[in-house]
């Protein structure tokens, strides 16, 4: 890292195995870490010789404010300090990084984006769900569950959304999650479509809730399930009954070596 960059990188969704070399190399070189609160702290360890600066939520205190990171960010820069952005999972996937990003070259600080591996494709492998399949999806759709004022996002096209994309990831849902089923539902998808939620995915609390679209608000209630999680709408849930690696290795059996029925070998054409 050169003094006076900013390095804006992702953590990836918890795991720091899932972290990248580049992130590495740039924990052990930053002079200061200024990270969100989906980054896991015990990250942190590899960069002892920094300092740390927590930019995020925490019990119940409001949240800094984009613009106050992002001139921090430009501040620490112009410091000749080497700074190291670190945000959950990928920095340009629902993280504001883009925002970030523009405006340290809006005040003229060098940057370099390292990409991480986003909770909507790692936290869904780490549950067994592949994120697509040849026999369930030729597209996915990334969506998110609020809007900058915190409602469900308005200019979303659920009818749109529904009809093209076998396979929906929904980030930031768990708060409107009721209204986001019932639009789905509304827009013609299956009440017993299979729905995951996968809460903390990759970090030792994983927990993974298989429902459908039609039960999925009165079994994330039971559960008792928190934020942060993956919701995941489509049949690739499916594949988790052959693929719960996690559970295999704890010994658990495949509940269902061939869910999605193919009724051939997978590597036949
Ligand atoms: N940039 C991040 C997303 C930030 S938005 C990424 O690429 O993953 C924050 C949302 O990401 C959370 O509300 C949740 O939906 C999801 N998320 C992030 N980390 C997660 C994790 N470990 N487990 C489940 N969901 C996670």
């Amino acid at each position: 890292m050169e003094p006076g960059w900013v390095w804006l990188c992702g953590a990836g969704p918890g795991d720091p195995g899932l972290l990248t070399l580049h992130a590495l190399n740039a924990l052990q070189q930053a002079d200061v870490v200024i990270y969100d609160a989906l980054v896991q702290e015990d990250i942190l360890t590899w960069a002892p010789q920094a300092e740390h600066i927590y930019a995020g939520k925490r019990g119940g205190k409001p949240s800094a404010k984009q613009r106050d990171i992002s001139l921090r960010l430009v501040d620490l820069a112009r410091e000749g300090k080497r700074v190291l952005r670190l945000k959950g999972g990928d920095p340009f996937v629902f993280g504001r990084g883009g925002e970030e990003a523009q405006t340290l070259v809006q005040h003229g600080v060098p940057i370099r984006i390292i990409p991480g591996i986003s909770a909507g494709i790692g936290g869904l492998a780490y549950a067994g769900i592949p994120v697509t399949h040849r026999d369930v999806n030729q597209s996915v759709t990334f969506v998110t569950g609020h809007d900058q004022s915190g409602n469900t996002p308005g200019s979303l096209d659920w009818q749109a959304i529904s009809k093209g994309s076998q396979v929906i990831v929904i980030y930031m849902g768990m708060k409107h999650i009721a209204q986001i089923a019932g639009a789905l539902i509304d827009a013609g998808r299956a009440l017993g479509e299979p729905v995951a939620v996968v809460t903390t995915a990759t970090t030792a609390e994983q927990q993974v809730l298989e429902t459908t679209l039609g039960t999925v608000v009165a079994d994330i209630e039971t559960a008792g399930l928190e934020p942060p999680a993956i919701i995941c709408v489509g049949r690739s849930v499916l594949m988790r009954q052959v693929l719960d690696w996690q559970g295999m290795a704890a010994g658990d059996a495949p509940r269902d070596l061939d869910p999605l029925g193919r009724g051939r070998p997978a590597e036949s054409a």
